[in-house]
């Protein structure tokens, strides 16, 4: 599985996408506050659109995309 909307990759089949997205969010200047981020994550957990840890809506990683400051839901959820 890879994310279409970032350079987040799975190198392996058990691959931890959390430890991913980690990383990738250490390299990212324009963080979402803690608050916001967990806000957007818990709207993203109960919709449909969610498909495992991605957004069915533009492929992005869910969690990875609710931690970036100027990134919005493509749904208008968030
Ligand atoms: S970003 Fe929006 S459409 Fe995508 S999973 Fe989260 S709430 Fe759903």
């Amino acid at each position: 599985m890879t994310c279409k909307g970032c350079e987040i990759k799975e190198e392996a089949a058990n691959v931890d996408v959390d430890v991913l997205i980690e990383e990738q969010l250490r390299m990212e200047i324009d963080l979402a506050s803690q608050q916001i981020a967990k806000k957007r994550t818990e709207i993203c957990e109960t919709c449909p659109f969610r498909v495992g840890d991605t957004c069915g809506k533009c492929g992005c990683y869910y969690k990875f995309r609710a931690n970036l400051s100027n990134k919005t839901c493509p749904a208008g959820y968030w």
